[in-house]
C-alpha cells in the first residue's frame, strides 16, 4: 500500500452536478470529504462542452437543483433552456454559496483506487502524487465526461487545428472565412451546426446516423411563467420524481394505434410546438413498445424535416431512419435542418460513402477528399462506463472493475458493485441516468448514498457491499426491461455501440424514473435488502 498523506471519511471523484452536491450532503452530515476534480474549477459537463450552442434540453427551470428552496428562488434563469454560460455560472454560484471550493482539489485525475480489507477503506490515488485513505470512494465521474473521437485513423495526421465539442477551448474559436469540417450530428453537433455555419466560408458535416431532432422554441423565460414555478417549486420537483424521464408530461391513456390518423397527428403537432424532449415520445402509450406505433411518430418527425429542408435530396439524408424513434437519445435544435439551405453548408452522408481516414489536408472518404482549414469533432462521449475504468478501481481480494465489467457493467441499482465495498457510482450503469432528467437522478442517488452512510454510522458498520445474488437480479431485470422495449434496436451509446469493441449490452435502466426511486426506496425501508453491512 502507498503511503497516505490524508485521511477522510469520503472522496467524492469528480465536480459537476453530482460531485458537488455529493460533497454539500455528506459535509453536511458531519463527514470530512475530499473532491478531486481534473479540470482547473467546477461544472463537470458545462466546464468543458464550450461549443457554439452547447445547452440543456430538459428546461432550466426544471434542470438545476432542488435541495435547498432559497436556491431554486433566487437564482434567475434567462432562456428556457439554457445556455452553457449560464448553466455553468449557476454551478459556480452554487459552489460559492455554500463555500464548496475549499474540499475540492482541481487540475488533479484520480487515477487509481484500492480497498484496503484490513481496515476496509479505500486509498485513492492521483495524478500528482495524493494518496487519501477514505472510508467511502464517491464516483462522481459523469455518464458523458469521457471525449469518443472519430473511429477512422489519421486524426494526427491532420496539419489544421481540431477542436472535440468536450474538450472546447476556453474563449471559444473563431472560424471566420475557414473551410471547417464536422464529423457528427448528435445532439453536440445539432447544436454548434447553425453557429458554426454562421462563421465558416465553407461547413461541411458528416453524418453517419441522421438524429430526430426537435425544434426546441428556446427563448427568453417569460416572467409569469417563472413566477409560477417558483410559487409551486414543491409540487414541480415532486412532478418530476414521480415520472418516467425525471420531467412530468401527462400520462398518456391511449395507443398511437387506436386513434385516428388527423387524431394522432393533432397529438403530435401540438406535442411538437411544446419543444420538449420528452413530450413527444411520451404522446401516447406504445411509441417505445410497438414498432406500427413508433413509425407513426418517426413519419411525423421526418415530415418536419421535409418542410424545413428546401433541396429533396438533402432533406431526405436528414431524414431520420434505420432505426425506431426515440431508441437513441433525440436532439432539440435551433436552426438545425435550415442551416442546411444555406449555399455554403454542406452534408456528406457517411450511408453512402465511408469515411477511410483523416488526412493531412482534411477528411478521405470512399468517394474522395475533402479539404479542410480546421475540424470538429462532434463525436460524442465513451458514454456512461467510460470514466468509471479510465480509473484503476480494486475491489476486495484484488478484483479490478475493468476485469469485472469486461462482459459489460453489472451493477446493483447502479448504485454499487459486488466485491467493491463502500465504493458509490452515482448515476452508474443500470440506474435511470442518461435516460432522465440526469439532476433529479443526481439528487437521488446523492440523498440515497447519505442516508445510507448515516444508517451504518448509527449502526456501527464499517462496510457496504451488494451482494452477487442482488446484483445478478438487478442487472437482469435491467436487461429484460429493456428487451421489452424498441431501445435495443438501435445502435446506440446506451448500448456501447458507438465505441469500436465495447461490450453491447444495455446500460441504462429504462424502467423510469418513478418506480426506479420505489425500488431504491424500499431497498433502504427493508434495512438495505441486497446489501451485506459489516
Ligand atoms: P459531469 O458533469 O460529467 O462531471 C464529472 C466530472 O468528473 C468532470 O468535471 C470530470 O472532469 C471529473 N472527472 C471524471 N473522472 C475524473 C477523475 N478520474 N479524476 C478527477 N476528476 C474526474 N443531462 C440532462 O439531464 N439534461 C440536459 O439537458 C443535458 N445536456 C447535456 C449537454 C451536453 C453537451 C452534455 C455533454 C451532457 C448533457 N447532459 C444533460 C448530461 C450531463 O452530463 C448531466 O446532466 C450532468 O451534467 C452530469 O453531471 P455529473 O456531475 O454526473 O457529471
Amino acid at each position: 500500500m502507498d503511503s497516505v498523506a490524508e485521511e477522510v471519511d469520503a472522496v467524492v471523484v469528480g465536480a459537476g452536478f453530482a460531485g458537488l452536491y455529493a460533497l454539500y450532503k455528506l459535509r453536511g452530515q458531519g463527514l470530512s470529504v475530499r473532491v478531486f476534480e481534473a479540470a482547473d474549477d467546477v461544472g463537470g459537463t458545462w466546464y468543458w462542452n464550450k461549443y457554439p450552442g452547447a445547452r440543456c434540453d430538459v428546461e432550466s427551470m426544471h434542470y438545476s437543483y432542488s435541495f435547498d428552496p432559497a436556491l431554486e428562488q433566487e437564482w434567475e434563469w434567462t432562456e428556457k433552456y439554457a445556455g452553457q454560460p449560464e448553466i455553468l455560472s449557476y454551478l459556480r454560484h452554487v459552489a460559492d454559496r455554500y463555500d464548496l471550493r475549499k474540499d475540492v482539489v482541481f487540475e488533479t485525475r484520480v487515477t487509481g483506487a484500492s480497498f484496503d480489507e484490513g481496515t476496509a477503506r479505500w486509498h485513492v490515488r492521483t495524478d500528482r502524487g495524493h494518496v487519501v485513505s477514505a472510508r467511502y470512494c464517491v464516483m462522481a465521474v459523469g455518464c458523458l465526461s469521457v471525449p469518443k473521437f472519430p473511429e477512422a485513423p489519421g486524426l494526427e495526421a491532420f496539419t489544421g487545428p481540431w477542436y472535440h465539442t468536450g474538450t472546447w477551448p476556453e474563449g471559444g474559436v473563431d472560424f471566420t472565412g475557414q473551410r471547417v469540417g464536422v464529423i457528427g450530428t448528435g445532439s453536440s453537433g445539432i447544436q454548434a451546426i447553425p453557429l458554426l455555419a454562421e462563421q465558416a466560408a465553407e461547413l461541411t458535416v458528416f453524418q453517419r446516423t441522421p438524429n430526430f431532432s426537435f425544434a426546441a422554441f428556446n427563448g427568453p423565460l417569460d416572467p409569469d411563467r417563472v413566477a409560477d414555478v417558483k410559487a409551486n417549486y414543491r409540487e414541480v420537483r415532486e412532478a418530476d420524481r414521480n415520472s418516467i424521464f425525471g420531467i412530468a408530461v401527462e400520462w398518456p391513456t391511449k395507443s398511437a394505434l387506436e386513434v385516428d390518423e388527423s387524431e394522432r397527428r393533432a397529438v403530435y403537432q401540438e406535442r411538437w410546438n411544446r419543444g420538449h424532449l420528452n413530450g413527444l415520445v411520451q404522446s401516447f402509450t406504445d411509441l417505445i413498445f410497438d414498432e406500427e406505433a413508433n413509425e407513426t411518430a418517426a413519419e411525423f418527425v421526418r415530415e418536419q424535416v421535409r418542410g424545413k429542408v428546401d433541396d429533396p435530396e438533402t432533406a431526405r439524408k436528414l431524414e431520420p431512419r434505420g432505426y425506431p424513434f426515440s431508441t437513441k437519445r433525440p436532439c432539440l435544435d435551433t436552426g438545425y435542418y435550415e442551416t442546411y439551405n444555406r449555399e455554403h453548408v454542406h452534408l456528406v452522408d457517411l450511408r453512402e460513402e465511408d469515411l477511410v481516414e483523416i488526412t493531412a489536408t482534411g477528411v478521405r472518404t470512399t468517394a474522395g477528399e475533402y479539404e479542410f482549414d480546421s475540424l470538429v469533432l462532434a463525436t460524442g462521449f465513451d458514454a456512461m462506463t467510460g470514466a468509471f475504468l479510465a480509473v484503476d478501481i480494486t475491489g476486495r481480494n484484488g478484483l479490478s472493475l475493468r476485469e469485472k465489467w469486461r462482459d459489460g457493467p453489472v451493477t446493483y441499482l447502479g448504485l454499487a458493485v459486488s466485491g467493491f465495498p463502500n465504493l458509490f457510482t452515482v448515476t452508474g450503469p443500470g440506474s435511470p441516468s442518461v435516460l432522465s432528467n440526469m439532476v433529479v437522478s443526481i439528487e437521488q442517488h446523492v440523498d440515497w448514498i447519505g442516508d445510507l452512510v448515516e444508517h451504518m454510522a448509527r449502526n456501527g458498520h464499517a462496510a457496504v457491499e451488494a451482494t452477487e445474488t442482488a446484483e445478478k437480479e438487478w442487472t437482469e431485470h435491467v436487461r429484460e426491461v429493456s428487451e421489452a422495449t424498441l431501445f435495443p434496436k438501435a445502435d446506440s451509446y446506451y448500448l456501447g455501440a458507438n465505441v469500436t469493441g465495447k461490450p453491447r449490452v444495455f446500460m441504462p435502466y429504462v424502467g423510469g424514473v418513478a418506480p426506479y426511486r420505489q425500488k431504491c426506496d424500499s431497498v433502504a425501508e427493508s434495512g438495505y435488502a441486497g446489501f451485506d453491512l459489516r
